[in-house]
């Protein structure tokens, strides 16, 4: 049996307020059984209720008081109230961009194992444009999906850009001449007013980090 997500709980929740006027007499838990029944076939919906917070500490590992989701990525204290609830709110907003996006950013330290090599690969001054490109378009990648973790946590996903047009949108002046023409040829260029928060991809060598970068509060500022 697939254990339900909170969204599927959600949509319960939405269901059975849409009961109402078919149910009048109803209390608002049954409206809910109801609802359960007929979107998840289960008995009731405490018992959906119950599979889906199963579900939910499935991705759950913990250390002392602390936990860690695997799917939302948040560290939470699990014994304190507002963490749970907080981490819950996170994890919905998580199912719903999964839902809708069909994907969801690469975690954290993916994105760095990543990066790593993409920045060598261009400070290799031996290196083709071919694999600069590649290498160009996966830091681009990376900080795409940082940005858009930080537009799930601070739940404005949906006006968050396309990968597509995200690589229109950054600056691509400091890397290599020859790949910037080629990314740009490939993905367009956005100049809007304000000044697209640029990658700065470093030209040489990847030990410094982006002078400037990509956040979800700057992301924020600018659209
Ligand atoms: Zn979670």
């Amino acid at each position: 049996m697939i254990l339900p997500s909170l969204f599927a709980l959600e949509q319960i929740k939405k269901e059975a307020k849409s009961l109402k006027q078919q149910y009048p007499n109803h209390t608002h838990s049954q409206r809910l059984n109801i609802a359960a029944i007929s979107l998840l076939r289960t008995r009731d919906y405490h018992e959906a209720f119950t599979l889906c917070k199963k579900r939910v500490n499935s991705f759950v590992t913990y250390s002392g008081c602390f936990a860690k989701c695997e799917f939302c990525e948040m560290r939470f204290l699990h014994e304190e109230e507002g963490d749970i609830k907080l981490h819950e709110d996170r994890h919905l907003e998580c199912e719903k961009a999964l839902h809708e996006l069909g994907f969801l950013p690469v975690p954290y330290r993916e994105r760095e194992d990543r990066k790593r090599p993409a920045y060598s690969e261009l400070a290799n001054e031996t290196g083709t444009v071919a694999t600069k490109y590649e290498a160009a378009l996966t830091l681009i990648r990376a900080y795409f999906d940082r940005s858009l973790e930080g537009a799930i946590r601070n739940g404005y996903w949906r006006q968050h850009p396309s990968f597509e047009n995200f690589v229109a949108m950054i600056s691509l002046d400091r890397i290599p001449h020859s790949v910037e023409k080629l990314i740009r040829r490939k993905y367009g260029a956005v100049i809007g007013e304000n000044p697209i928060n640029p990658i700065g991809i470093p030209r040489t060598c990847g030990n410094n980090p982006p002078s400037r970068s990509l956040s979800a509060d700057n992301f924020g500022a600018s659209f």
